[in-house]
């Protein structure tokens, strides 16, 4: 069967209801800590697994010999996600998975943020167990679940420059996830994907500006200020920085995937960022 972590956070929650149009709900094993947050996919047929990255124990018996799994990467920044991603390489190299594809990171991202994911990786090459890389660029949804400052103070604040983003929707990321685990021929890929149009912070205030008729501009800041406005807004100082040194990749084009990867699993072009926008302002 099909093994899919983290099948209650936003991007799980797409790959589960995008398999489930392809395979028989029976197939599908959601690894959830709440239960009771997926009522509602049990309910469907879905086989629940409640397990905790945290609780090694947990995982016993969740895979099985043969099964697809995908760890999607946890967000407990401060728990050491390398040693909770590796709980779920071990538990399905034990088992004998048929495969492991990971959410990680562009290769060409030298941030903070990346650390993590380069470390899981290393381990999930060093398991021996066939893998796949699916190395996630910047959700739309990064900055369009996230309007209400900005249309408040009719600003974009960011501390990249004239950077830019090649982002696409969570949903786009999950429907490469989901051809990898039903496809063939995926064993020991890296996918560097990412959206088709790398957009720069200037351009999504004036597509901003065009959607809602008011005048949004582009604040660009340093990573300092930016860092104290995240702080400012109840961040933790240190994500606060991690955060800010996002941007700081994004001023020199690390979050610029141009491989084309993304669009060639999904056999469409990947959605455009004005979409995510209008979705957005629709609420
Ligand atoms: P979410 O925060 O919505 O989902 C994270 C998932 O990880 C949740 O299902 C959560 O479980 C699960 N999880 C966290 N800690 C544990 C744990 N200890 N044991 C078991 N499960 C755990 O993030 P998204 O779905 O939006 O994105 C998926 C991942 O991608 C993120 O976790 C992060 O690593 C990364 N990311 C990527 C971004 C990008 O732009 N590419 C942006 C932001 C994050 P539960 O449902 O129980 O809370």
């Amino acid at each position: 069967s099909i093994v899919v972590t983290g099948a209650t956070g936003h991007l799980g929650r797409h790959v589960v209801e995008q398999l489930l149009e392809k395979v028989p709900a029976e197939q599908i094993t959601a690894v959830v800590r709440d239960e009771a947050k997926a009522a509602d996919l049990a309910a469907r047929g879905v086989r629940l697994a409640v397990a905790d990255y945290n609780r090694p124990e947990t995982f016993d018996g969740v895979v099985s010999a043969g099964d697809k799994v995908l760890l999607i990467s946890g967000n407990e920044f401060d728990k050491g996600r390398p040693q909770q991603h590796r709980v779920v390489i071990d538990a399905a190299k034990a088992a004998g998975a048929a495969l492991l594809a990971y959410t990680s990171a562009p290769g060409t991202l030298t941030a903070a943020l990346a650390d993590d994911h380069r470390a899981t990786e290393e381990t999930l090459l060093a398991s021996g167990l066939p893998y796949v890389l699916l190395r996630n660029g910047w959700y739309h949804e990064n900055y369009t679940e996230n309007l209400a400052p900005v249309l408040e103070h009719h600003a974009v604040v960011a501390a990249a420059g004239e950077g830019r983003v090649s982002s696409a929707a969570r949903a786009d990321y999950a429907a490469a996830a989901v051809a990898v685990l039903t496809g063939k021929g995926h064993e020991n890929a890296t996918y560097e994907l990412g959206g088709d149009t790398a957009w720069s912070f200037a351009e999504y205030a004036a597509e901003l500006s065009a959607q809602t008729g008011q005048e949004i501009v582009y604040n660009a800041v340093s990573t300092e200020v930016l860092t104290g406005i995240l702080a400012g807004a109840g961040l933790p100082a240190p994500l606060a920085g991690v955060l800010a040194g996002v941007d700081a990749s994004i001023e020199k084009g690390e979050l610029v995937v141009p491989s084309g990867d993304l669009a060639r699993l999904i056999g469409r072009p990947t959605t455009p960022l004005s979409e995510a926008i209008a979705a957005a302002l629709k609420g």
